[in-house]
């Protein structure tokens, strides 16, 4: 993957806030590390129509995860009526992204305007800032799943109603249920509220794991499965307060131990 310089100075930048680094020191006389070096170093509506949901086509077990990702959108389709957001200005359903075997699925709140644009999830300036977390735990965007509690742009980016929520998610629960993670992590407190149906505050639900079980739809016809569930600021608001970025490097690392991750060295420069 080749990166702009803006884009490697941003992610290192990101980096110093989470109080990551330094990664490397250039020796005296060495040749400036390449930036490709540089990167490594630093890289729901009525009641029917959920039940449909609930209860859509029993998925083959033998079709592959790709495949059976494809039927659950098949199933949302290209038009979906089935809340308020399809007549309040999307333009398109923001499915999610990334590999459908990853041990790791992040999930925001919902589309903004690049996303609906796009049609793929954090896409615009909290994208950047998701992949720049991304890269710290040493991974790649591809290598992890990146999808919304709702499938659909809410007016002026406000936040996703609770009946829009509760059309939408039994979707995810689906896509859930399909990739089968190890860990998901919720980003902010709508996706946390959403996903562990809790009211509690950010300080409250960050720092611990949960363990989530998706609820068994009659479209999944595989074993029964849980995963465990973190909670940690949405990138959006990591971008109005970054002082909060140390606080999410706590919780990402949290989920690199649990996932066998390698920790960076944050002072092997220093050694
Ligand atoms: N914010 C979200 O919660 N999701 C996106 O996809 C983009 C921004």
């Amino acid at each position: 993957m080749t990166l702009d310089r803006n884009l490697v100075r941003e992610r290192l930048r990101f980096y110093r806030e989470m109080g990551i680094g330094p990664l490397y020191r250039r020796e005296p006389g060495k040749a400036a590390p390449s930036l490709a070096t540089e990167t490594a170093a630093a890289e729901s509506s009525d009641k029917r129509a959920t039940l449909d949901i609930l209860t859509g086509p029993a998925q083959p077990a033998e079709l592959d995860r790709s495949a059976r990702l494809q039927l659950v959108l098949d199933d949302i389709g290209p038009d979906c009526q089935r809340c308020k957001l399809a007549k309040l200005g999307r333009r398109q359903i923001v499915f999610g992204t990334g590999d459908p075997h990853a041990e790791l699925m992040f999930i925001g709140e919902g589309p903004g305007a690049d996303e609906d644009a796009q049609g793929l999830p954090f896409v615009g300036r909290a994208g950047q800032l998701l992949n720049n977390m991304i890269a710290a735990m040493g991974l790649k965007r591809e290598q992890v799943y990146i999808a919304n509690i709702v499938k659909c742009r809410p007016p002026a980016n406000r936040t996703p109603e609770r009946d829009e929520c509760d059309t939408c998610s039994p979707f995810l629960m689906r896509q859930i249920q399909v990739i089968r993670p190890k860990v998901i992590v919720a980003l902010g407190a709508t996706a946390a509220k959403n996903l562990l149906g809790v009211n509690d505050s950010m300080g409250m639900m960050r720092g611990r794991f949960y363990d989530f079980s998706p609820p068994r739809t009659l479209a999944d016809t595989g074993e029964a499965f849980a995963c465990k569930l973190a909670v940690t600021y949405h990138p959006a608001f990591l971008l109005r307060d970054p002082r909060q970025k140390k606080e999410t490097w706590k919780d990402l690392q949290m989920v690199m131990r649990y996932l066998g991750l390698p920790m960076p060295k944050p002072n092997a420069a220093q050694d």
